[in-house]
Formats: C-alpha cells, structure tokens, sequence
C-alpha cells in the first residue's frame, strides 16, 4: 500500500467519498479567505483531509487574544507577532502530508481578488468582514466558482455554501450588508472556540461534497449555537431580481472602495474612509461601551479609545485612528471596532 493511500484508508473507506474522491481532493485548490479562528480551522480541516492546493491569505499579525480560537498559531507566533498566513503555512508543515500551501500576506480587496481566485476550485470564507464577503461573493458569483460562508460571533453563527445558478448567493439572502454598528461582531459580543470549530466543521464538510460530489447538494441556511446546543436548517432560495446573481451587477467587484487608508505624516495618526455603508454611531457607541475606553457619542462623531489607539469616527464612516501610522494595521483595526 502506497503511503499516500495509508494516510487517508479511513477517509477513503467512507463511501461516498472514497478514493475518487481522495483523487479529486489532491487535485483541488481551494482559496481561504482569512486566516484567523475560522481561516485557520478551515486551512488545517482541508490540508488534514488532503485537498491538494491551499492559498492562505490575510494581511494581519497573530496576537495573544488570538490562541483560544485559532488552532494554528502559538504563543511564540503571538510574541514573534508573525503574519497569521506564515505561522499557519509553518504549522501546517508540520502536520505533514501531501498538500502545497501558498501563504500570502495581503489585505484581500477587488484589486487582487481576481488574481486570488485564479485557478481556484473552490473559495471557503473565513474572513471577519463583510465587505470582503460581499465582495468574494461576487467575483465568485461572477465566475461560477462555489464558495461556503461562515460567519461565527458569540456562542454561534451562520454557514451558507453558494453553488452559483443552483442555490441563492449571499446577496439573495441578505442583499446589503449591514451598518456598521448594527450586528454584534466578536470584538463587542466575543466569541467562543467551540462555536468557531462547529462553524469550520460546517464548513468544511460542505467544502469537501462540492469538490467531490457536488451534485445532489441542495444549499441551505445552517444557524448554530453551541450554548444552547441547538442546530437549525433553513430552506432558501434563489431571488431572480438578485443584484448580484439574477441582474449580475457586480458593485463590490467593480466599483471598489480604493485608497481606504492613508496616513497623516507626521502625526502618527491614519485615515480609514469608510467601507461602503455609513456607520451607525450611536449603535456603533453602545456596542463598543464594554470594550472600549472614554466612549463618548457627540452629534456626529464618535471617539473612543483601546490599548493605545484613539478613534475619532464621522457620521460619512471615515475615521481617524491615533497611535499608529502602519496602513494595513489601521485597516484591520478599522474592521475591528468599526466596520461590520
Ligand atoms: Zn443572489
């Protein structure tokens, strides 16, 4: 018996997959979109199972707040502050096996998603925004490229797989994203590893029947809370005035939001213009009151301060980061405590 079908007997011997399936998974390449609780459980579930190619990608640092959550970094990737992609791509070397890993440390945007996406059989969020879902959404509707959701906050969450033209994508769902402010994100409302690993567990699942068996799958709406221990599966369909896949207008992909972050010289201080949707600052002020310091809402600014950053937000969305003049820092910090 051949190495190769020794580590994966008991993968193989699960019959609706077996070893056609195994062949069909060594030769797929599957993008992770970020690489942070859920990237990280995604990329180490795929490359576990034997799926050929991973391309990691995500432009931020491993901290020590990360380690309850995200299987793949330690507390020398959190001291070392080494780029989520790198330290996952190191770990994954050591689990072993047959899969080529890519990592790139890049803040995902529709410059590069196309580029990102090329030669991907499949896409597996893991990204902690929704504008780059929205945006992964449509490239990948636009494209006919399959791609599983999952969003994760608190002790739940949502997974969606999308089969371009069979099941609904996420726009039919949910056709704009929120403000800013309006849904609890992990930062406000936290989040807990066992709702992370159910969620990628989904995920995965749905990742490796579309690379193998994809027919027969029909897309639902999966809802999960492990506090509760509860699981529910909505039945969903497709909306035919979708703007994205009934009308294939493709905002996210081609009227980017560009030249987000600029830096204000000499101040140590950047500039995030505002994601798509304008903030709502008085939700956005009540959310951030538990982890936030010297919250203050006044007409149509907010300012609020953590660790040793100060944040001063306008109504338009754009805001002000005080404390730190690296762009793609205030980017990922922005998605934290402002964006969506
Ligand atoms: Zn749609």
């Amino acid at each position: 018996m051949k190495d190769f079908d020794k580590r994966f007997e008991r993968q193989t011997r699960f019959a609706a997959l077996g070893r056609a399936g195994q062949a069909q998974l060594s030769g797929a390449r599957v993008l992770v979109v970020g690489c942070g609780a859920l990237g990280g459980a995604l990329a180490q579930n795929l490359a576990r199972s034997g799926v050929g190619e991973l391309v990691l990608v995500d432009r931020d640092i491993v901290e020590e707040s990360n380690l309850p959550r995200q299987v793949l970094f330690d507390e020398r990737h959190a001291r070392e502050r080494t780029e989520k992609s790198l330290a996952a791509k190191e770990s994954l070397a050591r689990i072993g096996g047959p899969t080529r890993v890519e990592a790139l440390v890049e803040h995902v945007d529709a410059d590069n998603i196309e580029r990102l996406t090329a030669g991907a059989h499949l896409v597996v969020d893991g990204t902690d925004n929704l504008e780059t879902r929205y945006l992964v959404n449509d490239v990948c509707v636009e494209r006919d490229l399959p791609w599983v959701y999952g969003g994760v906050v608190g002790a739940g969450g949502l997974v969606l797989p999308v089969l371009p033209g069979v099941g609904p994508c996420l726009a039919c769902l949910f056709p704009e994203p929120p403000p800013p402010g309006v849904l609890p994100t992990c930062e406000t409302a936290g989040v807990l590893q066992p709702a992370v690993a159910l969620i990628a567990a989904l995920q995965s699942g749905l990742a490796l029947r579309i690379l193998t068996a994809r027919s027969g799958l029909t897309p639902r709406l999966y809802e999960v809370d492990v506090w509760d221990g509860r699981v529910r599966e909505l039945g969903v369909g497709r909306d035919p005035r979708c703007r994205c896949c009934g009308l294939r207008e493709f905002r996210f992909l081609h009227e980017p939001v560009t030249q987000r972050a600029t830096s204000l010289c000499g101040r140590n201080t950047v500039q995030v213009r505002g994601a798509r949707v304008k903030p709502d600052l008085q939700r956005l002020a009540q959310a951030l009151e538990p982890v936030a310091r010297d919250v203050r809402h006044t007409g149509a600014i907010l300012r609020f301060a953590v660790d040793d950053e100060r944040y001063t937000v306008f109504a338009d969305g754009r805001a002000l980061i005080e404390g730190t003049d690296d762009l793609e820092r205030a980017l990922t910090l922005y998605d934290r405590y402002i964006g969506t």
